[in-house]
């Protein structure tokens, strides 16, 4: 088969194929860009893997990186882009069920294409537009089926990650996956107990963010994939109705909102804890926690001037996103109008800070300085006071006499 017209993309990455072609050696576009395009979904990162070895790659370019080298990537940047730039590699030595600790580099593309996951993600491009396609792919790919490229079970069993990639393509794709596939994902789902959680969470992260993410969540609740996730063993019923509440059509604004519903659906009010064991960033943390708290704080009650400062306008409009996605009442305007009747919307917003504080009204550094910030900062975004100096001023005053 022969691409008729190469996508602005691939036409940009075009001349690094030429330059590594010139220099004696092969290259080709690879994975999920060159899937992409044949689906005619939008392309983002730009893969191309190579016969030449890194340092032979490094020598034909003046501008790279090694961003990982020992595994045969370089990174080039040319013509405004940055490309990664593989050497063709088996993986042959795999340790405990997880991504090999050794590869091999090879000179051969059809070597390379057999170590991928999955067919569809098996196919080259070379810079004439003709795909390689050595798996059948690009019958997979008509037939929106995911099948494991080689034995599946060996291939689970080599890196066992591969099981959750397949829930989460179904998922981005929303691809069935090949009976055998499928059966072989079910039996090796135990093997996800030995794979790093950073490397799941991306993963499941990305099935949850997914067009179809109900599809990638039915198909890993149906394998019993769940029973090797951090903290989600047993929860099939939680994760199950964490679909059921919410309407057919809805996806997920972003990662944090995605986890949140997880945490409302599954009754988890420390997302913290739970996120911990995901091995999740502190900012991430920080992020779900807010709104899964912000969303039980609406179930109790509407929103206010206080609440909607505390967790932003951002936070507030995620979670009615939340609500109406599961059929509670919500109000879009209302967070619009508190937003415009804010005076502040950050601390730093005030008319005074500590510093004027203590030079202008000699007070001193300690915790009770932050304690009268607290208290104008409240009496401001409350209404009470105007933001303005000489106003603040004699609130606090006025509050010294009180005391
Ligand atoms: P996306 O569009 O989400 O980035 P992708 O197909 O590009 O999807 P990546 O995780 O970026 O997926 O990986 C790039 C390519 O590397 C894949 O298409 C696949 O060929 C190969 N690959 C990645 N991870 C694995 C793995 N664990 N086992 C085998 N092949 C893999
Ligand atoms: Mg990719």
């Amino acid at each position: 088969m022969k691409l008729m017209t190469m996508p602005s993309e691939f036409q940009k990455a075009l001349p690094i194929l030429r330059q590594i072609k010139e220099a004696g050696f092969e290259a080709y576009f690879v994975g999920g860009s060159v899937r992409d395009v044949l689906l005619e979904r939008p392309i983002h990162d730009v893969d191309i893997a190579t016969s030449s070895y890194p340092q032979e790659t490094k020598s034909i370019f003046p501008r790279t990186v090694d961003v990982g080298i020992e595994h045969g990537t370089v990174l080039v940047l040319e013509n405004g882009g940055e490309y990664e730039i593989t050497t063709f590699r088996t993986e042959d030595v795999y340790v405990d069920f997880r991504r090999p600790s050794h590869v091999s580099f090879v000179r051969s593309l059809e070597e390379d294409l057999k170590r991928r996951d999955f067919t569809v993600n098996a196919l080259a491009l070379d810079e004439e537009g003709n795909i390689i396609d050595c798996f059948n792919g690009l019958e997979d790919l008509k037939n929106k089926s995911l099948r494991a490229v080689g034995k599946a079970h060996e291939r689970f069993e080599e890196d066992a990650l591969r099981v959750m990639r397949g829930f989460r393509f179904a998922a981005t794709l929303g691809f069935t996956i090949e009976e055998a596939t499928y059966q072989a994902m079910k039996q090796e789902a135990k093997l996800l107990a030995k794979i790093s959680v950073e490397r799941i969470f991306i993963e499941f992260d990305k099935l949850l963010m997914a067009e179809y993410w109900r599809k990638g969540l039915a198909l890993l609740i149906d394998a019993q994939a769940n029973q090797f996730l951090p903290d989600l063993a047993g929860k099939e019923e939680d994760l199950l109705r964490l679909m059921a509440v919410i309407k057919d059509t809805f996806t997920f604004e972003n990662s944090a909102q995605a986890w949140a519903h997880l945490m409302i659906s599954l009754g988890i009010y420390d997302s913290r804890a739970f996120l911990k064991k995901w091995k999740t960033s502190n900012d991430f943390q920080k992020a779900v926690s807010k709104i899964v708290s912000l969303y039980h704080f609406r179930e109790k009650q509407e929103l206010d001037k206080l609440s909607l400062y505390t967790y932003g306008k951002e936070v507030a409009l995620l979670v009615e996103d939340l609500r109406q996605a599961r059929a509670l009442e919500s109000d879009f305007a209302r967070i619009q109008e508190l937003d415009e009747a804010l005076v502040i919307h950050d601390k730093h917003e005030m008319a005074i800070n500590g510093r004027y504080l203590m030079q202008e009204m000699g007070m001193k550094p300690g915790p009770q300085l932050g304690e009268i910030l607290n208290r104008v900062e409240l009496a401001i975004v409350n209404g009470q006071v105007p933001n303005q100096i000489e106003a603040i001023r004699q609130f606090i005053e006025e509050g010294d006499k009180n005391e």
